[in-house]
């Protein structure tokens, strides 16, 4: 029993743990950014190294006592190294958007111009939103997908670059079900003097385990985040094969961004990246890939709208326009179903950020989970069949039933009572 401790304590506070243990249970997960790590993940994550104390760097802290995380540290980033192929790593970003910060300090001066993908195409808060540190200190203009194919038109960045000759230039996404081609986005940034950044925090899984070209070769900086398809814990991670930027990388993360990192979510990180080494982890990531193409196919043979098509790894973007219904309402309905969504944009969107006309889904937290290719696509045939009837209180029944019996097929975290 895992609460055993906070249970006696905090009952407030337990309560709410094992209620949020019975939702993740009793739902299916189909949140692209989410994943279920391991217990060996949690351990070192609900571990001692909560305790300590270590400003800079192993080797070079401001704090006694340190060896032990030091070892951790090492641990981590060289078992990111060798997950990625290459030269350095920095693993103390507290996230994602904690990693942007650091590169783009290592990478660019305030105020210069940055060309990324565009926010309401696949593009990330930390990509220039307005109301981001991004948008504020530095000047982004967007690129994005070919209003056609709904793919990145390469030359269409380049021709953006040429026009507005950026300091950098950002690949990488938060929604974008395709490859992303890196050495063509690398070329691209050459060809107008610019440095090459590329956040893979969404595809990190799927490039540990061969499932995506890698960016090592191509980018100057690579930024990820260890929580999504990588299935660690909560953080972020800087890669580099340039040892003068990392040494700026590692000076902007800390004194630059942050205080002490967090050693526990250090340990966890080396706990994922030494899971991510094994055969088995490849396998996972197969698998996640096939899965989202299945559960992609459920949905377009239910009547919906693939955006771009299809889907070349762990997600689906999906166009809600032939259920009439918006992004907003279809999260609802198909939250009180078990299938937890999030609404997304879509290309050349109608509606509003808050309201909008799709939903992104992903693989990755529920093959995890154990659910089948044909688990899959039957969830996707339950997600058409819901959007499509919202207002069919019987049929969302049903729907909700048959994700109930798949919940159930599929125990998560049995062993936690
Ligand atoms: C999720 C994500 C981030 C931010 O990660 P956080 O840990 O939430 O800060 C950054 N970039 C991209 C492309 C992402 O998808």
């Amino acid at each position: 029993m895992p609460l055993q401790f906070v249970s006696e304590t905090d009952p407030a506070v337990a309560g709410i743990l094992s209620a949020e243990l019975a939702r993740q249970r009793s739902s299916i997960e189909l949140i692209a950014s989410e994943n279920f790590t391991s217990r060996a993940v949690m351990e070192a994550v609900g571990s001692v190294l909560t305790n300590k104390y270590a400003e800079g760097y192993p080797g070079k802290r401001y704090y006694g006592g340190c060896e032990k995380v030091d070892a951790v540290e090492d641990l981590a980033r060289s078992r990111a190294c060798e997950l990625y192929g290459c030269a350095f790593a920095n693993v103390q970003p507290h996230s994602g958007a904690q990693a942007n910060f650091g590169a783009y300090t290592a990478l660019i001066e305030l105020g210069d111009t940055v060309l990324g993908m565009s926010l309401d195409q696949g593009g990330h808060l930390t990509h220039g939103s307005p109301v981001n540190f991004s948008g504020k200190y530095y000047r982004f203009v967007a690129y994005g997908v070919d209003p056609e194919t709904e793919v990145i038109d390469y030359d269409e960045v380049l021709r953006i670059a040429k026009e507005v000759r950026p300091r950098l230039v950002v690949a990488g996404a938060s929604a974008y079900p395709r490859a992303i081609d890196f050495e063509r986005m690398a070329g691209i940034a050459h060809e107008v003097g610019a440095s090459f950044m590329v956040d893979m925090a969404h595809i990190a899984g799927l490039v540990a385990a061969g499932a995506h070209q890698s960016p090592l070769p191509f980018a100057d900086l690579v930024t990820s985040t260890s929580h999504k398809t990588l299935r660690g814990p909560r953080g972020g991670f800087i890669l580099t094969n340039n040892e003068e930027l990392a040494k700026k990388v590692d000076r902007a993360v800390f004194p630059g961004a942050q205080g002490g990192p967090l050693m526990h979510a250090i340990a966890g990180k080396a706990v994922a990246f030494g899971e991510a080494l094994l055969p088995e982890y490849a396998a996972y990531i197969g698998r996640v890939v096939e899965n989202a193409a299945r559960l992609g196919q459920g949905m377009a043979d239910g009547g919906l709208r693939l955006v771009s098509g299809g889907t070349d790894n762990h997600l689906c973007l999906v166009d809600l326009t032939p259920a009439d219904v918006t992004g907003k309402d279809a999260e609802k309905v198909l939250e009180e179903a078990g299938l937890t969504v999030n609404k997304n944009t879509i290309p050349n969107e109608p509606r509003s950020p808050f309201v909008t006309s799709g939903i992104r889904v992903g693989s990755a937290a529920a093959t995890t989970r154990g659910l089948t290719a044909d688990e899959f696509y039957q969830v996707g045939g339950l997600i058409a069949a819901a959007v499509f009837n919202a207002g069919d209180e019987a049929l969302l029944k049903g729907v909700a039933g048959t994700v109930q019996a798949i919940t159930e097929r599929h125990p998560l975290y049995p062993e936690m009572g």
